[in-house]
């Protein structure tokens, strides 16, 4: 339910989200103070001190701070929003290289990387956490880091415990029309396993294009009378910029089961594409968004590395 400012009073004591506009920002020493406005009337809001200290407003001039753990979307947005606003961010890398090896690949890592160093971001590598206590954080490489402020992205684990009769693996299992094992029962979204007729397997994907793609193609099957079911056939894409870098993703990107890579990097560009059994299967993109509408179509079609080095082949000869 969506209340106003003038409202909020009578809610002393519940969690409320406030929405508004800041008409007033003011900081004393490390309490932050704010005058949040709507419509209704004006709501200060009050920020604790240990939250002013963290955001760099320390009376003892402490330098402002961030520990970024894990390696995907949530760490590369906190980067970017921190790092912009002149914090000094350390990002765990759990291996070798920032973003996992298989992923990016050592190409792909050495590119990611001297971005963030650019943006005078410290990669700590082989680190991972070993404990923390009060605002030292002691890693399992014998690195420590004393901050008050740290971000964790470590992604999420499905529980669908209260569903007793669905086959599931990390998702509901669902064939090409996500239709589960209970033929009534359809999933879509960041639920479904599904088998994906261009991959040939069974996955799992989280992006909002995919969830509302999925949830369509359930539901006009869920309304099919005449039996006639739509395969749900979309490849997986994700493109994001980080620090100015264009990032995409299509298929199964970091698969396990991919027994061959191409790869063409130079300078701040890579592409990393998944081979299984001869057939592209997904690929990272750095900098080259504009191959995404090609490499999609390779994926679909089951082409493999022939056909990317007919296409890329100028490129190849260029390196
Ligand atoms: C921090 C964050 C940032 C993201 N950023 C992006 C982005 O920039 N771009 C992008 O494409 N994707 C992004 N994603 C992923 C995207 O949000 C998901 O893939 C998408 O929302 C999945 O849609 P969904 O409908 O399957 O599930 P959700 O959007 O998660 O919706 C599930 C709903 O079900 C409710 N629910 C759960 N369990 C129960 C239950 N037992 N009973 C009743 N209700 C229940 C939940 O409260 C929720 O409202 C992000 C995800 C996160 C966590």
């Amino acid at each position: 339910m969506k209340i106003n400012i003038a409202e909020s009073v009578k809610k002393i004591n519940q969690k409320i989200i406030l929405q508004g506009w800041v008409s007033n920002l003011r900081i004393h020493k490390s309490v932050i103070f704010i005058d949040l406005r709507d419509g209704t009337g004006i709501l200060q809001v009050v920020f604790a001190p240990l939250l002013g200290e963290a955001l760099g407003r320390s009376p003892t001039g402490e330098a402002k701070k961030i520990l970024i753990v894990g390696e995907s979307f949530i760490a590369l947005e906190f980067l970017e929003i921190f790092s912009l606003r002149g914090f000094e961010v350390h990002m765990l890398a759990r291996g070798k290289y920032w973003g996992g090896e298989k992923k990016f690949g050592e190409e792909g890592s050495r590119i990611m990387e001297e971005n963030f160093r650019l943006h005078d971001a410290i990669i700590h590598r082989n680190a991972e956490i070993n404990f923390i206590k009060n605002d030292e954080f002691y890693l399992k490489n014998g690195e420590h880091i004393k901050t008050p402020l740290w971000a964790l992205g470590a992604g999420l684990t499905r529980d669908f415990s209260f569903l007793q009769n669905i086959e599931k693996n990390i998702g509901l299992l669902c064939d090409k029309y996500l239709r589960t094992s209970d033929p009534d029962i359809f999933a879509a979204g960041d639920a479904a396993e599904y088998y994906d007729i261009f991959l040939k397997r069974r996955i799992t994907v989280g992006n909002w294009t995919s969830s509302f793609l999925q949830g369509r193609c359930a539901a006009m099957n869920m309304l099919s009378m005449d039996g006639k079911a739509q395969v749900f056939k979309t490849i997986p894409a994700y493109t994001l910029v980080n620090l100015g870098t264009n990032l995409t993703f299509l298929g199964a990107v970091g698969c396990e089961t991919a027994d061959d890579i191409f790869e063409l990097s130079d300078d701040n560009r890579l592409m990393r594409v998944f081979l299984e059994k001869g057939n592209a299967i997904g690929t990272v993109l750095i900098n080259r968004f504009s191959d995404k509408l090609t490499l999609s179509k390779l994926i679909e079609n089951g082409h493999g590395k022939e056909e990317l080095e007919k296409i890329f082949k100028p490129a190849l000869a260029g390196q």
